[in-house]
């Protein structure tokens, strides 16, 4: 019987019981210490409560937690000015969960090609990539190709393209009158830590561009710092039309996300088009202001990159070793495992056996997203334990 009898069977975790974490660390409930190199999916990227942001969120818990925007708060105007800056936009629509940032970016794109593009209502088309992981709604799941998320929903949301990711070609010849936006993840997250060729992102932005396409950038997981930069995208000089941001920007505390672009784009929507009762409230507003606020010197993107740096370094030298290959940029690597030592599943339970923790993403895949507070010492203490692992399989 499941150790978990009354949750939904969704998932299937480690047997690991957290009971109480700080930083890197994750103490299960008979006391055994995990360090913690998945980190939420990267939305624990400052660490398990990061003392500065539970102070932010202990503050606005003894003032104001929730209004729905029927009113208006104080924390609000802020934050939204502090994440546009930070993304070189000028307005913020919040939300909650990263799908329901993808969900809103979708229904932003349509509204625009309609309103501003011209394109005969309902007729918008969507350009999205193989292997794309966007969240879990219907209209989402509607565009992905991975049979496990979409098998036995339909019927399905119309509306969109898929061309290979990387594949610049495809996506230029899938381009139509119709076609609204490209939505892309700069770096695929849940297909494994997938990099782009070099000239993808550019040339993506220079099609949007001609074709007066919306260019939007899912940084839900690549975002806020992982990659050694604020955006991925940076990685490539690349501004995209849109971001969708998510994980990170609720501090591992409270799911907060947010659609950014400028007013051209996000003034689309009026009162009554869109909205969330949890969007914006003032817990999420002062969290993810707090979170923006701690990106805007650069330190945390300078430590991902020299920490991820390491961690890709140590990890290379299994390359060869039970190792097939690393990829990823700053602290955010995938590794493929040699299918003969065992499913990627299999080798997490053998890390967490020895004191790490980690997921698999599809067959012998591993993604690795440790908190960014990680050290050089730790990254070397996993880079042992993983070794351990690795000679046990
Ligand atoms: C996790 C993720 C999402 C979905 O976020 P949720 O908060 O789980 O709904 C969307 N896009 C990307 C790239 C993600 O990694």
């Amino acid at each position: 019987m499941s150790a978990e009898p009354h949750v939904a069977h969704n998932y299937s975790p480690l047997p690991v019981t957290a009971a109480t974490a700080e930083g890197v660390w994750i103490t299960g409930i008979d006391g055994a210490r995990y360090l913690d190199c998945l980190g939420a999916y990267s939305a624990v990227n400052f660490g398990h409560r990061n003392p500065r942001i539970v102070a932010a969120a202990m503050e606005q818990l003894g003032r104001v937690t929730l209004t729905s925007r029927a009113f208006m708060s104080d924390r609000l105007e802020p934050f939204c000015a502090a994440l546009a800056a930070l993304c070189g936009k000028d307005m913020v629509l919040p939300m909650n969960t990263g799908a329901e940032a993808v969900e809103s970016a979708v229904k932003v794109a349509r509204k625009w090609g309609y309103d501003v593009k011209g394109v005969p209502d309902g007729q918008a088309r969507i350009i999205v990539a193989g292997g794309n992981f966007h969240g879990r709604t219907t209209t989402i799941i509607s565009f992905s190709d991975d049979d496990e998320a979409r098998a036995g929903f339909g019927p399905y949301t119309p509306g969109f393209d898929r061309v290979p990711y990387g594949d610049i070609e495809s996506l230029a010849a899938a381009i139509t009158p119709d076609t609204v936006a490209v939505l892309v993840e700069p770096i695929q997250g849940e297909a494994g830590i997938i990099v782009p060729p070099d000239d993808y992102l550019p040339r993506l932005r220079a099609l949007c561009t001609e074709n007066n396409v919306l260019m939007i950038a899912d940084e839900i997981q690549s975002g806020l710092g992982r990659t050694g930069t604020t955006f991925a995208v940076q990685h490539w000089g690349v501004t995209p039309d849109i971001f969708t941001l998510g994980k990170a920007l609720g501090g591992g505390i409270l799911p907060v996300s947010a659609v950014v672009a400028d007013s051209h784009i996000l003034g689309v929507l009026t009162p009554g088009t869109h909205g969330s009762t949890f969007g914006g409230n003032p817990l999420a507003a002062a969290v993810g202001h707090t979170v923006v606020d701690m990106l805007a010197d650069g330190t945390w993107q300078a430590r991902a990159a020299d920490l991820g740096a390491h961690l890709h370094t140590r990890l290379r030298e299994f390359i060869g070793h039970g190792v097939f290959a690393v990829r990823g940029k700053g602290l955010w690597a995938g590794i493929d495992i040699d299918p003969a030592l065992g499913t990627g599943k299999q080798f997490c339970l053998r890390l967490a056996d020895h004191g790490v923790l980690a997921k698999d993403t599809h067959g012998s895949t591993l993604r690795l997203a440790p908190p960014l507070v990680i050290t050089h010492e730790e990254i070397d203490w996993v880079r042992d334990r993983f070794g351990e692992a690795l000679r046990r399989a």
